[in-house]
C-alpha cells in the first residue's frame, strides 16, 4: 500500500478497490467511498485552526460523509460508469412507448446559450423578455399542433401532465356542479400513470376492456357511461400501436354523458402534424417534450410535459403561464378566476423549452410530418420483417410508430420473453418493451424511431430473426444465460425493488469512535 500526499491510502484496500485493473475498460466499478475515503480531501487546502467557535456550537463533529477524491479519480469514477450503460448515443434503443429517437446536437447548443442557460427564476421579468417569449412561440406551436385553446408548460412529466389535466377536469366539474363525479374509464391497453393518476385524485377506476382487434370497445365504453363518470382516459395512437378508429364516436359519447376526454398523448411522435387531437374532440392531453420532442431522457430526467386544454377546460389552467400585453411579455402568477394554482415551484423546464422549439423550428410544419410519418413506415418495417417470424397478435391495422409481438412464437422453446429481451442486450441493442402492454401474452412491443436508418433497422431485424430462429432450433441456453457480455447478468430484480440500498452507510464502528 501507498499513500499519496494527502496521507490517503492508495491501490489495493479491503475494499476491493483493485478491481479497476484486472477486467480491462469494463471494471467492476467500486463505489465513490470505496475509491477515496471520507476522511481526507481530494484537494490540498491548509489546516484551519479555528480560535474561536462562532457557529455556536453547531460545528461538525464527524468527518463529512463524502469521498475525497482528486479531480481525475471522481471524472473517470463517472464516465467509467457511464460505459456501462447502454444509451441512445451507443446503439439502438428500440423501447417501445418510450420514443428513445436521436437527440440532435444543435438542440443541446441552443439549450447552453447563456441567455437560456444562466438566468435565474426570480430574474425581473423585463430581464427575460427573451425567455418568456420562446415560452411563448412553444405554447403557440404546442397548441397549433394539437388544435386547442390553452397549454400549461410546467408539469415536469408525463405523469405529472396527467394530474394536471385530471385537475384541471375535476375542477371544471367542481365549478359545474358536477363533482359527484367519480368514475374515470381507463382502457386496459392504458399505460399504469393512467389509472394511478386517477386513483391519486380520488376517483375510482373503470377498466374498459381491448376488442380482439387491440383496439377500445367503443360498446363497453357506451355501457360504462353515466352521470358518474368524470372522464376517459385514453392513448392514442393506443399502447398496441395502433390508432384508434373510433376515437370520434368515443369523444362524442362521453360528452354527451358530460364526462371529459383525457388524452394520453405520450404517443404524439406518431401524429405531430399529421393529425390534430384536438379534431378529435380531447379535452385535455399531455406531450412528453422529452419523446417527441427530443430531450435526452431515460436517465431520470428532466422531463418535461405540458398539458394542452381545450376550449371547455382552458380557464382552469394553472399559473404561471405568459401573456403578452401592450409592451411586452408578462408572467401571469397568480391565479385569476377559475385558473388553478401552481404545480411547480417555477417556471418548469427552460432547458426543456429550449430544446423543443429549437427542434421544431429547425424540422418546420412539414418537417415533424415527415418525421411522424417516418417514425410509422420504420415501425411498419420491421413488423413486415419480423412478421414471418414472430408472432403478430392485432394484424388486421398497419400499425403507426410500434410493432408489437406476443410470446406465442416461442410456445414450447423454453425461451420466455424475457429470455429473449436478454440475448438481445448480447447483441448489443436494447431490449424492446416486454409484457407491456398487458392486454397482450409476453409482450414485445418495438419502437425504432425516424431516426434509425434503414441499415441500422436490417441488421436489428437480422438479430431478431437469427434470434427467433436460434430459439425454436432449441437452444434454450443460450436464452436463459443470457446476457453473457454485459457488465452485469441477471439481477435479483425483486430484492432490487423491495430492498434497495440507496445510501451509503459509514461503517457502525467509526460512528461509535466520533462520538
Ligand atoms: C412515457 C409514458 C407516460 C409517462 O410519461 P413520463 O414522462 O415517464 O411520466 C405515460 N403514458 C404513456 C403511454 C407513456 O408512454
Amino acid at each position: 500500500m501507498s499513500m499519496n500526499n494527502h496521507g490517503r491510502p492508495t491501490g489495493t484496500g479491503t475494499s476491493g478497490f483493485a478491481s479497476t485493473s484486472g477486467s480491462a475498460l469494463l471494471p467492476n466499478e467500486p463505489l465513490l467511498f470505496e475509491i477515496g475515503d471520507t476522511e481526507h480531501s481530494g484537494v490540498d487546502l491548509p489546516d484551519v485552526t479555528i480560535a474561536t467557535d462562532r457557529l455556536g456550537g453547531f460545528e461538525r463533529r464527524m468527518p463529512l460523509d463524502l469521498a475525497g477524491l482528486t479531480e481525475p479519480e471522481a471524472m473517470r469514477h463517472y464516465v467509467r460508469l457511464s460505459r456501462l450503460n447502454h444509451s441512445i448515443d451507443s446503439g439502438m434503443y428500440p423501447l417501445g412507448s418510450c420514443t428513445m429517437k436521436h437527440n440532435p446536437r444543435l438542440n443541446e447548443k441552443m439549450a447552453r446559450l447563456p441567455g437560456f442557460a444562466d438566468i435565474h427564476p426570480l430574474q425581473p421579468v423585463y430581464t427575460v423578455q427573451g425567455a418568456l417569449e420562446l415560452m411563448n412561440q412553444l405554447s403557440h406551436w404546442l397548441m397549433t399542433l394539437t388544435n386547442t385553446a390553452a397549454v400549461a408548460l410546467t408539469p415536469k412529466a408525463g405523469a405529472h401532465g396527467e394530474l394536471l389535466g385530471m385537475m384541471a377536469i375535476k375542477a371544471a366539474q367542481d365549478a359545474a356542479g358536477q363533482g359527484h363525479r367519480k368514475v374515470v374509464l381507463v382502457p386496459e391497453s392504458a399505460h399504469g400513470t393512467n389509472p394511478a393518476t386517477a386513483a391519486f385524485l380520488g376517483y375510482s377506476v373503470k377498466a374498459i376492456p381491448a376488442r380482439d382487434d387491440g383496439t377500445v370497445d367503443v360498446q363497453a365504453v357506451k355501457d360504462a357511461l353515466s352521470a358518474d363518470v368524470a372522464a376517459i382516459m385514453l392513448t392514442n395512437p393506443n399502447t398496441c400501436g395502433l390508432f384508434e378508429p373510433q376515437v370520434i364516436e368515443i369523444a362524442e359519447a362521453i360528452h354527451d354523458a358530460g364526462a371529459f376526454f383525457y388524452c394520453d398523448g405520450a404517443n404524439f411522435n406518431a401524429i405531430m402534424g399529421v393529425v390534430r387531437p384536438g379534431d378529435l374532440g380531447i379535452d385535455a392531453m399531455h406531450i412528453n417534450l422529452h419523446k417527441t420532442f427530443s430531450t435526452p431522457h431515460g436517465g431520470g430526467g428532466p422531463g418535461a410535459g405540458p398539458v394542452v386544454l381545450s376550449k371547455a377546460l382552458a380557464p382552469f389552467a394553472p399559473v404561471p403561464f405568459v401573456r403578452k400585453d401592450g409592451s411586452g411579455l408578462e408572467l401571469v402568477e397568480h391565479a385569476e378566476g377559475d385558473a388553478l394554482g401552481r404545480i411547480t415551484a417555477f417556471q418548469g423546464q427552460m432547458g426543456m423549452y429550449v430544446r423543443a422549439l429549437t427542434y421544431m423550428l429547425s424540422h418546420g410544419g412539414d418537417g415533424l410530418a415527415q418525421a411522424a410519418q417516418d417514425a410509422v413506415l420504420n415501425a411498419n418495417y420491421i413488423k413486415a420483417r419480423l412478421a414471418h417470424a414472430f408472432s403478430v397478435p392485432f394484424g388486421d391495422y398497419p400499425t403507426m410508430h410500434e410493432a408489437l409481438f406476443d410470446d406465442s412464437f416461442l410456445a414450447g422453446t423454453g425461451v420466455t420473453t424475457l429470455d429473449f429481451a436478454k440475448a438481445l442486450i448480447d447483441e448489443g441493442f436494447h431490449p424492446m418493451t416486454m409484457y407491456f402492454p398487458l392486454v397482450v401474452h409476453g409482450a414485445m412491443l418495438i419502437e425504432p424511431t425516424e431516426s434509425e436508418s434503414k441499415q441500422t433497422l436490417d441488421r436489428f431485424c437480422d438479430v431478431m430473426e437469427e434470434l427467433a430462429a436460434d430459439a425454436k432450433a432449441g437452444n434454450a441456453a443460450r436464452f436463459t444465460a443470457a446476457p453473457l457480455k454485459a457488465p452485469r447478468r441477471r439481477l435479483d430484480e425483486t430484492r432490487a425493488a423491495r430492498s434497495p440500498i440507496l445510501k451509503w452507510e459509514r461503517a457502525e464502528e467509526t460512528l461509535k469512535a466520533a462520538e
